[in-house]
């Protein structure tokens, strides 16, 4: 009896030995040969002959059952064969009609499941892929699982394309995000260099948990080059990229990790609001429908009539003032948090913002107020030069809380230094707590 056989996909003819033929670990290039002879004669997949780019001919599988490989141990494949049958060791350009279940699966070689095509949702639940691995181009359309999958050599996702399958509405993507995600990559491990460079996620992504233990240099870089529909795919991704680096003690990798996580953030918080406000719009417009509609069937009725356009109205208001405040909402936290500071990530432009405001930007506008006629502060003496030696003077003490009153505003004046007051008090405390952050970690 076959120890995987609670699988219930063993090969018959070999499941009374300890392993089936499929399931069998440390697969020899004899019995290598036979897995694939079984795989192509248990699952009947159509070997199709594709022309790619007009030229090149690829052979490939299409599977039209849906496709049960559930703890099977992949072998490597063996070069030699390469002509023959053992071609199919690699999935390239392989056809996945009614879902794939790769559950539990070992590959013991590398594999290729470049330019695949998985319909009806892909499950890599458990599997362990001891060589590298190649998903580039692949698309995976329905749910794809990659749960708590090994990636024990490198893997590539160059251009894979993570779509949902039928149209997913972004309004029940609104109340609950969890129940709505379709790519899963929970407690995935790569443990060697993955890349993602120009993937496509066009669905859900929910990647709690996923350990990187090489996320490289270069793989922020990468990030860039990734399309997300929804920003929250990557907030999902820059998340678990900077635990990953906090875990190793990267800190300079796990903050720039960070802001790209706090700006995803902040782009999610607006799309979220821009897509509510949406979805009122639309509700709007088919109640317009209706009411057209019952205008001519219930004339009398004007009164409800009327309520029913006041009550769109006021929908119509809160769904601009929604969309308003989202932008407003999104500017403030840019110009607060990520412009003085990139969210407290960056110790060196918080100074260089106080000393080129209090040392530049305001002395100039103290001498340009008064050049213009009009009187800012006092005394000044007499003479450009006196003017602006007393504007930095005037500035500097100012900012930084001194005041000594030698030098006093007056006029407009007033209203600039209470500002400046606030501004570079403000700005002075962004950068004590930033550079106390970053030198002064654990
Ligand atoms: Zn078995």
């Amino acid at each position: 009896m076959c120890k995987k056989s609670y699988y219930g996909n063993c090969d018959p003819e070999t499941s009374n030995n300890e392993y089936c033929i499929f399931h069998k670990p440390n697969k020899s290039e004899e019995e290598a040969k036979e897995f694939w002879r079984k795989i192509i004669k248990t699952f009947e997949p159509k070997i199709k002959t594709i022309t790619y780019n007009k030229v090149a001919k690829v052979r490939c599988l299409a599977f039209e059952k849906r496709a049960n490989f559930e703890g099977y141990v992949f072998p490597p494949v063996f070069k030699k064969y390469e002509d023959e049958w053992c071609y199919w060791g690699y999935f390239e350009y392989a056809l996945f009609m009614d879902g794939a279940s790769f559950k539990n699966c070992i590959f013991e070689g590398s594999i290729s499941f470049m330019r695949a095509v998985f319909f009806g949702g892909a499950t890599f639940r458990n599997a362990r892929f001891k060589e590298d691995v190649d998903f580039s181009e692949a698309h995976f359309i329905g749910r794809t699982d990659f749960t708590r999958a090994c990636f024990e050599a490198p893997a590539f996702f160059i251009g894979t394309k993570f779509v949902s399958f039928g149209s997913l509405n972004d309004i029940d993507l609104l109340k609950d995000y969890g129940s709505n995600v379709t790519v899963i990559f929970k407690n995935t491990e790569f443990r060697d260099r993955v890349t993602f460079h120009r993937a496509s996620f066009e669905a859900p992504l929910l990647m709690t948990g996923a350990c990187f233990h090489s996320p490289g240099e270069d793989f922020l870089e990468d990030i860039k080059a990734i399309t997300f529909k929804y920003a929250s795919n990557k907030v999902e991704l820059c998340r678990a990229l900077r635990k990953s680096c906090e875990k190793l003690h990267l800190s300079e990798e796990a903050d720039r990790a960070f802001v790209c996580e706090m700006r995803a953030l902040r782009r999610w918080r607006t799309q979220r609001k821009i897509l509510m406000a949406k979805a009122i719009r639309q509700k709007i417009s088919a109640a317009m429908m209706r009411l057209r509609y019952f205008r001519f069937i219930a004339r009398p009725l004007l009164l409800s009539l009327l309520k029913g356009y006041v009550y769109l109205a006021y929908l119509m208001v809160k769904s601009w003032f929604i969309q308003a405040t989202a932008y407003l909402v999104n500017i403030i936290e840019f110009l607060v948090a990520d412009v003085t500071c990139e969210y407290g990530v960056n110790w060196i432009r918080p100074i260089l913002i106080w000393l080129t405001t209090v040392l530049l930007f305001f002395p100039t506008l103290y001498t340009f107020v008064t050049l213009l006629g009009y009187r800012s502060i006092s005394p000044t003496g007499s003479g450009l030069s006196n003017l602006l030696q007393t504007s930095i003077y005037f500035s500097v003490v100012t900012a930084t809380g001194i005041g000594y009153g030698s030098v006093h505003p007056v006029g407009v004046g007033k209203i600039i230094a209470s500002i400046e007051a606030i501004f570079s008090t403000f700005m002075w405390g962004i950068f004590l707590v930033v550079f106390v952050r970053k030198y002064m970690r654990d």
